[in-house]
């Protein structure tokens, strides 16, 4: 430390130097003890706050001819290359991040939440595991919006260690193929199960990039297109009553929506009075509702896989009967991707075994709506559900 000055009111700056002589690349780690030029370069980074007070560092720094990175600014230990704040003050932000939301950390901490955004960026570079795409065995590949139209990350789980180990914006095909290329082709050799839901656009990566892996879908995506058919049922039967001038069974059944589509155990009270009334009043939606309701059953986690392999091709029969058309297209969808649910079933690379690390993940990406890029919203899933420790500056190791 050089010195301390109070330019103005609330604001402390500390003037420091660097102790050691060697001049290190921030890049690559090479060292020297030649400066480039005698040119100091004027740095100054924030540090965390003293009390009320905000703390800047300040220092000139030297420039160095790295070999392999051409003339660069010297690395300082106490901050990332390139940051305008110390290494203590993103590692905090960053921990914020993952606990609490935006509105919060940007008036305890006083930056924006773009400027949040770009600290988790620079902390998850710095801090992921390398290591992170080795032995992977059984994977899965979902995509979650992060913003509101078409802005998708595509993730990958590790199954065995509950981590998500990659991700990219974007979710076809070309998405995965980079993942791919990321692994290589000796690591992706070894991958025995992907899970995944029933798009096209995943299965064909894995299909030509890991041949032998076996493709699972997950029983979740398939629960949830037979809730969206149920979905449809009742959207049509609304609409007929609508038309035929019966305002108020109409409006019974726009109410009706969440005490059909969530699961029973899950019901309000009045949600529950609800669906006895459907119940009651029968016909479409209420047969359309116990369809639903058998299929969802088959995924309860009770059964051996014989019987839910058997209870599984009954539904798809019923379904095709049923002679309601959202479910005879579902029941057509389900058939073709039947070998892959039962995988997902026998291999245990569902989504229940990995149900604690998606939810985290959704309300993860909640937060992250209120960022610009791509990259901090990837950042900060990685940061609260990837292989990462995140230390605060008291728990470092000396
Ligand atoms: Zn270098």
């Amino acid at each position: 430390m050089r010195g301390v000055s109070l330019p103005e009111p609330g604001l402390l700056v500390v003037d420091v130097a660097l102790r050691r002589r060697r001049l290190v690349c921030p890049h690559c780690g090479y060292h020297t003890r030649w400066r480039y030029d005698r040119r100091p370069v004027a740095s100054t980074w924030r540090h965390l706050d003293f009390g009320a007070t905000m703390v800047m560092l300040r220092a000139q720094l030297r420039r160095l001819d790295c070999r392999a990175c051409g003339v660069v600014t010297e690395a300082v230990p106490f901050a990332r290359y390139r940051s305008g704040f110390t290494r203590d003050f993103e590692d905090v932000a960053a921990f914020l991040a993952t606990k609490t939301d935006k509105t919060t950390i940007a008036r305890f901490r006083r930056v924006d939440w773009d400027t949040v955004g770009r600290i988790c960026d620079r902390v998850v570079a710095d801090e992921l595991d390398p290591d992170r795409l080795d032995g992977l065995v059984h994977v899965g590949v979902d995509e979650v919006s992060w913003k509101k139209r078409h802005n998708y990350l595509s993730l990958v789980y590790d199954h065995d260690r509950k981590k998500v180990v990659w991700g990219k914006a974007g979710k076809d095909t070309a998405t995965l193929d980079e993942f791919f290329t990321e692994l290589g082709q000796r690591r992706a050799g070894q991958i025995e199960a992907v899970s995944m839901d029933m798009g096209p656009a995943f299965a064909a990566s894995v299909r030509a990039h890991a041949p032998l892996a076996t493709i699972a879908i997950d029983p979740f995506h398939a629960v949830k297109l037979v809730t969206d058919a149920l979905d449809v049922v009742r959207r049509e039967a609304w609409n007929e009553l609508r038309r035929s001038g019966n305002p108020d069974a109409a409006r019974q059944f726009k109410g009706a929506r969440w005490a059909l589509l969530k699961n029973p155990t899950n019901l309000t009270d009045e949600q529950a009075a609800t669906l006895r009334k459907v119940k009651r009043r029968g016909g479409l939606v209420w047969r359309a509702y116990t369809l639903k309701e058998a299929f969802r059953a088959i995924f309860a986690g009770d059964l051996t896989i014989e019987q839910v392999a058997e209870l599984l091709d009954r539904w798809i029969s019923r379904a095709s009967r049923s002679r309601l058309a959202p479910f005879v297209k579902a029941a057509k969808t389900i058939r073709r991707h039947r070998d892959g649910i039962l995988a997902a079933i026998r291999l245990g690379v569902n989504n229940g075994r990995a149900e604690g690390l998606n939810s985290v993940v959704r309300l993860i990406i909640h937060r992250a709506r209120g960022f610009h890029s791509a990259e901090a919203a990837l950042a900060l899933v990685m940061l609260s559900c990837g292989p990462i420790t995140l230390r605060l500056p008291h728990e470092r190791p000396p």
